[in-house]
């Protein structure tokens, strides 16, 4: 039978051929980088390369046999998290470029691609980091949203969007790049000890309630003022 994943690359819906994401946060890639896609892919005979809403370059229609050896010289051949995992960090160029930015954005999205890119979860999470409120990486609709502004950062928990679109939930405002990145860890240690399988965390904020994340979670958080 053919396996659905090999290394990180997934079964397609052809049932014979494979598709493989790669890429690094907010979608940076370096022009090495890039070559060195175009080369494999053009080497492996893949038919289609794709840019993904995530900011990802998808190598699609990938042959069988050659998805272990597009995987590994990708460099991307030790496999997937064993579950649902961290989607992608979508991120604008926030202050390395844009002249409206008010934060790096690119800077937040690597750290939180570190953080939480080999981890499990009850469901897929995507992230979105804008560096000013013109919000061009949907941070609303994203699971974990980050908006920056001259104060600081906005922490946005549980936006989604696709059938049952919800925009996030605002939980914080005012963080450094630290605090941003702790409460970052802690909404998403609480999401995977307290979501149920397969629960994305839109649905998770509407099952429990804001205010149970906030009496749980949030007035314990130092930097958040108390309500
Ligand atoms: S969100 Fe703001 S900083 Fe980011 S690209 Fe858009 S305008 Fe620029």
């Amino acid at each position: 039978m053919t396996p659905k994943t090999v290394g990180d690359a997934v079964l397609q819906r052809d049932g014979t051929s494979y598709g493989l994401m790669v890429g690094g946060a907010g979608g940076v890639v370096t022009p090495d980088e890039l070559e060195r896609i175009a080369r494999t892919a053009r080497e492996h005979g893949v038919p289609l390369i794709k840019l993904t809403r995530g900011q990802r370059i998808a190598l699609l229609g990938i042959p069988g046999e050659k998805a272990v050896a597009v995987a590994r010289a990708l460099g991307v051949d030790e496999g997937r998290p064993g579950g649902p995992c961290m989607k992608y960090v979508a991120a604008c160029p926030g202050t390395a470029v844009c002249r409206w930015g008010m934060q790096d954005a690119l800077a937040l999205a690597r750290e939180l691609e570190e953080r939480f890119g080999t981890r499990t979860f009850p469901s897929k999470l995507k992230i979105g980091v804008s560096g000013c409120a013109r919000n061009c990486s949907s941070s609303f609709f994203s699971d974990l949203g980050f908006i920056g502004t001259g104060r600081g950062w906005m922490v946005f928990f549980g936006g989604n969007g696709a059938r049952r679109p919800r925009n996030a939930d605002l939980v914080a405002s005012n963080l450094t790049d630290d605090q941003a990145l702790d409460l970052a860890d802690r909404l998403v240690n609480y999401y995977a000890s307290h979501g149920r399988s397969g629960e994305r965390t839109a649905r998770f904020v509407e099952r429990l309630g804001l205010e149970t994340i906030r009496s749980e979670l949030l007035r314990f958080v130092p930097y958040i003022p108390l309500e």
